[in-house]
């Protein structure tokens, strides 16, 4: 995001055509000019497992002076163990699951041997990362319109297309797909030679992963982000499951690139991370709890919440415009995510904080109805 002492006149002789034709990503306000609720960034509340934070200490050390090891080895077998694959040729490791996802569009939606054009689909309303990753890679899409009540009904997903990506829960809605559903649009797009990426962002919120699954189909990608149920987004670590030779496109494209996305610190916090299963998933079942009384405590003041199995809830008042609450709220030192597009432009989504927090949020919500 641009500084306030930024002064760009957004064009240069200088930038390449590439550079000149993007339409970069914005993500959610990091503000510094006061204290906030931070309600917008989807960041966890609570603070990652003290072994994590453990590890990083111990990983700051003499040693920094060496690279990292490129290939993340002890990283990708704890994952692989986590999830019962068969070995650590089924992970792949990237500096956050944006990067992840933008070398899985370069890896597998750019242009392949085809005789025909097929676009990639993506659904209208979700992650805007996945745009602006397809626009950067001249990759075709065509977005899927989601339901009057943001449902991916994923016939629609069933049909001609050089690859499928979903985010599941999806974003900003929070909206979850069954397993059923996308192990079906698994195996057709296996038959059509396609890739789906699940972006499993969310999923540890109370959604079906589709991690047991990579074994039976190998167009299945899996992503998942140590940002949001670990508590790491400061870290920048998520990982990708899939079958070896998947895992392979994606290590092609990074070795192309960058050979040391991750460094020391993040690989040791990580693995603490991904070990410490029991107390990432007592933090999960809190914050979830905390969303179904946010929930009903939004729905007695008379909003409509839209169903989540996420750490976010997606939220409209009937004779509130979103524009007017998100202000109101920011002014209140509450900051939620807000969105001037078409179809969700009177929703705001509402990260899960504490239950602190949420009571906070709540209360200025009412007051202001
Ligand atoms: C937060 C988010 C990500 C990105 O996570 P990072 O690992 O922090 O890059 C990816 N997909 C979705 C849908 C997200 O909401």
């Amino acid at each position: 995001m641009k500084e306030p002492t930024e002064k760009t006149t957004g064009k240069s002789p200088y930038w390449s055509k590439r550079v000149a034709g993007l339409e970069p990503y914005t993500p959610g306000e990091q503000p510094r000019d006061r204290r906030y609720i931070k309600l917008n960034t989807n960041e966890n509340p609570y603070p990652p497992s003290p072994k994590v934070l453990e590890a990083i200490r111990a990983a700051a050390q003499e040693d920094l002076r060496l690279y990292p090891d490129p290939t993340c080895l002890a990283l990708r077998s704890a994952i692989a163990a986590r999830y019962g694959l068969p070995g650590a040729d089924w992970v792949f490791v990237g500096n956050g699951s944006d990067e992840i996802l933008a070398f899985a569009f370069a890896a597998f939606f750019g242009s392949r041997d085809r005789m025909e054009r097929r676009p990639l689909l993506f659904p209208d309303i979700t992650y805007s990362f996945y745009p602006v990753y397809a626009d950067l890679w001249d990759i075709e899409y065509e977005t899927v319109p989601v339901t009057e009540k943001f449902e991916i009904d994923t016939a629609h997903y069933r049909r001609p297309a050089s690859g499928v990506v979903l985010a599941n829960p999806n974003a900003p809605t929070g909206r979850a797909l069954g397993k059923g559903a996308l192990t079906e649009l698994a195996a057709f797009h296996q038959q059509e030679q396609n890739v789906l990426l699940i972006d499993e962002a969310y999923v540890d919120f109370g959604a079906e992963s589709m991690a047991d699954q990579v074994q039976r189909y190998d167009n299945l990608l899996v992503v998942h982000t140590l940002s949001k149920s670990r508590s790491l987004a400061g870290l920048r670590v998520g990982y990708a499951l899939g079958q070896p030779d998947l895992i392979e496109g994606l290590r092609r494209i990074k070795d192309s690139f960058n050979s040391y996305t991750l460094d020391r610190l993040a690989l040791a916090g990580a693995q603490a991370a991904i070990e410490d299963r029991e107390y990432y998933d007592a933090m999960a079942a809190k914050i979830e709890a905390t969303r179904e009384n946010t929930r009903r405590a939004l729905e007695e003041a008379g909003f409509e919440v839209i169903p989540s199995a996420a750490n976010f809830i997606f939220i409209r008042h009937p004779e509130r415009p979103g524009a007017e609450l998100f202000q109101a709220l920011r002014s209140r030192g509450i900051l939620v995510r807000h969105w001037n597009k078409p179809r969700i432009s009177e929703y705001l989504r509402v990260s899960i904080g504490t239950d602190e927090e949420m009571e906070s949020f709540v209360r200025i919500c009412r007051g202001n109805t």
